[in-house]
């Protein structure tokens, strides 16, 4: 029995394929396998001897089966590996989780207001639906006023519309608050307009400065230091415009981002871009809220023209088709911890 245990390790530790294990197989248990020859001797042997010895060839029977099996398996999970280690690639990129970014238009209301907010202005909100009174009436432009022409409005009722501008949030928080007050009102407005750069809704900034002794030179010193920070050093250039809700008003241009002055296709060749408009609040919607004795200067933008100019975004509608590969783009842009 040891002698017949020895040769089997023996010969285990040896075998490396199928092949040799199945002629290991039959040297033990085949038909004139060594085991097998002992059973045929068993015949010749008293029947105690016999009952005793066929017990111990039938367990070694089994543990050589066993061990066989064992080794079997070894060797076929010991393929499985050489062929994985074959295929194995190990400069294949690993699996990564997708993390998100942060929309161009929220990196560039979170800048905005980082800016104003250094310089001691606020934040106010208000709602998309809006009541005419907020959005056009108060704001000096009362009903069947032509400069409702200026902005094409999606109306719900006669009352009730989406809000045109964030404009609306100025009066609600002038009714709300005593002056002096300063804040910017970040938000989605609404306007029935389409192309490669006007989209149906797109997000405005509004910024209000009302106090006794505001003058158009704080308006025009405010939004100078803005605009240099938000762009790198710009060219600043204020022209005279007419809005209904201020007076004076002004729009205000910086220097072409694209050509930097020379002139080009996008800054139709003045070397200028437009980028907001402004001007000192009217007495008319001063006098709406009873802020009267109080002098103030406002100001609005548009944010996707901002992360256009900004990012160089040549197509509105990228901002708000969701493609990943756009999208994906600025999720390295650097925000200060905390407020992302
Ligand atoms: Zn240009």
């Amino acid at each position: 029995m040891h002698e017949i245990l020895e040769q089997l390790e023996d010969k285990l530790k040896k075998a490396s394929t199928q092949e040799d294990l199945k002629q290991l197989k039959s040297f033990f248990l085949g038909k004139s396998g060594l085991l097998t020859k002992s059973f045929k001797e068993l015949g010749k042997l008293t029947q105690e001897e016999r009952i005793e010895k066929g017990r111990i060839l039938n367990d070694l029977k089994q543990l050589i089966t066993e061990k066989i099996e064992d080794k079997l398996q070894n060797i076929k999970t010991f393929q499985k590996q050489q062929e994985l280690n074959e295929d194995l690639d190990l400069f294949l990129d690993g699996k990564s989780n997708n993390i998100g970014s942060i929309h161009p238009v929220n990196l560039v209301i979170r800048e905005i207001s980082d800016i104003f907010l250094s310089m001691g202005f606020g934040v106010e909100d208000g709602p998309e639906v809006e009541l005419d009174l907020y959005n056009f009436e108060l704001l000096n432009v009362p009903k069947n006023h032509p400069a409702r022409d200026m902005q094409d409005t999606f109306y719900i009722d006669e009352n009730r519309l989406l809000r045109t501008q964030t404009s609306g949030v100025q009066v609600r928080t002038m009714l709300k608050k005593k002056p002096p007050l300063m804040f910017i009102a970040p938000g989605r407005v609404y306007r029935r307009d389409s192309d490669l750069t006007h989209s149906p809704m797109f997000h405005q900034i509004e910024g209000l400065a009302v106090d006794k002794n505001i003058r158009f030179s704080d308006l025009k010193g405010v939004l100078e230091a803005f605009l240099n920070e938000f762009f790198g050093k710009t060219k600043v250039r204020f022209r005279p415009s007419y809005f209904p809700f201020t007076e004076p008003s002004a729009e205000v241009d910086i220097g072409c981002v694209i050509c930097g002055g020379k002139g080009c296709r996008v800054c139709s060749n003045t070397g200028y871009l437009e980028v907001l408009g402004c001007g000192m609040v009217h007495r008319n919607v001063l006098k709406n809220v009873d802020y009267e004795g109080y002098r103030g200067f406002a100001f609005g933008l548009g944010v996707e023209r901002f992360a256009m100019l900004k990012y160089g975004i040549d197509n509105i509608r990228l901002m708000f088709e969701n493609d990943l590969r756009f999208l994906e783009q600025f999720s390295n842009s650097f925000y200060p911890k905390g407020l992302v």
